[in-house]
């Protein structure tokens, strides 16, 4: 039996892990935290559980691909899902925007908001819809469809890439805070650009602050207490309720996880970068495959499942034996 050695038992390691059983090979999984899961993790504070990760998951929809293969190694046993209606809401000066699942309730409800975007909403939602048909090649890696038996694969995935390529060529360039900068209205402005902290919260200013472990405490209890002033001020039936407070930054998670400057997803490709995924390989290195949520846009957990699953179907590719899926 041939033997692999997994280096980090994030979603990426666990993942080929499962496959290295299935598919006979002898495997270790060295990690270097005290316990599984990587960035994929929650922890116990005082009595209560603070879920550091999934706040929305891909693949939750039966009978997808991506479905099936969370189901394979077992991550959806038990787990009820929760799909609500707006997945996230922004509050700005008593304005809330919300980002619904459903695109036409989105767009009427930012059109509500700011009816002098209209032309700029109107577009992103064009933008959203013709992304929507953009499936993350589950499979096969792009690399692998190379023979005729997968060439039908190939073309599906390419097509659903029709409308992907000219969007990336357009948006790709654009930095999400000059793109926020197009909305006239301040909320959806700063709804948007939430979503890459720039400035005082960006990877740089803690790391920078992190050189100085005073500063880095006093600026994480200061953090703290903004966030439990502006939950007394939401909820007023909250007030001296709060019990437990616990500031994570991305140094905890580059602490704990190794994750490069505590990032949260891949940022690969970056504005000047290619847009293309990886081959996992690393040339002039024999045996060595790469895994895990860097190696396509936009990571976060599907792309570390899906890629922890590939490099084992490289490996049976490699030692030509065929890969059991199931
Ligand atoms: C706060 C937060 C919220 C998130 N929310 C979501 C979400 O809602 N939805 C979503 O899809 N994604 C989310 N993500 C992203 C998701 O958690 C990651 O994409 C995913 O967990 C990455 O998995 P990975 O296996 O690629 O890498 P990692 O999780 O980084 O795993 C790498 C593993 O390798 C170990 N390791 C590193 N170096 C070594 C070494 N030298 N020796 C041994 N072991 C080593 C690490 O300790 C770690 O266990 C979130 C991330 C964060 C931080």
């Amino acid at each position: 039996m041939k033997k692999i050695v997994i280096i980090g038992g994030g979603i990426a390691g666990l993942t080929a892990g499962i496959f290295a059983q299935k598919n006979g090979f002898e495997s270790i999984i060295l990690e270097k935290h005290h316990t599984l899961g990587g960035e994929c993790t929650g922890w116990d504070r005082q009595g209560y559980h603070i879920d550091g990760c999934i706040h929305w998951l891909l693949g939750t929809k039966e009978g997808t691909p991506l479905h099936d293969l969370w189901t394979t190694v077992g991550a959806l046993d038990g787990v009820e899902i929760y799909s609500p209606e707006s997945f996230l809401a922004f509050e700005h000066e008593g304005v809330t925007v919300h980002f619904y699942r459903d695109l036409e309730r989105l767009k009427s409800s930012w059109l509500e908001i700011s009816p002098e975007d209209k032309d700029t909403i109107e577009q992103f939602c064009k933008v959203i819809k013709q992304l929507q048909s953009f499936e993350i090649p589950v499979g096969k890696p792009m690399d692998m469809m190379n023979n005729m038996m997968n060439i039908f694969e190939k073309i599906k995935y390419i097509a659903s890439m029709k409308d992907v390529g000219p969007i990336m060529q357009k948006y790709g360039k654009i930095r999400l805070h000059e793109y926020a900068k197009t909305f006239k209205h301040p909320a959806l402005r700063e709804a948007l650009a939430s979503f890459m902290p720039e400035g005082e919260y960006s990877a740089d200013a803690w790391e920078n602050l992190a050189k100085d472990q005073e500063a880095y405490t006093r600026e994480k209890a200061r953090i703290g207490e903004v966030i439990i002033r502006a939950m007394e001020t939401r909820f007023p039936h909250m007030t001296g309720k709060l019990k437990v407070l616990d500031v994570a930054t991305p140094k905890t998670y580059e602490r704990y996880c190794n994750a490069y400057r505590g990032a949260f997803m891949g940022f690969w490709p970056t504005i000047r970068g290619k847009m293309m995924s990886h081959t996992g390989r690393i040339k002039g290195l024999n045996n060595i495959f790469l895994s895990g949520q860097w190696l396509q846009p936009p990571g976060g957990l599907p792309v570390a499942l899906i890629t922890g699953k590939d490099t084992i179907m490289r490996l049976c590719k490699q030692e030509k034996q065929p890969f059991i899926k199931s």
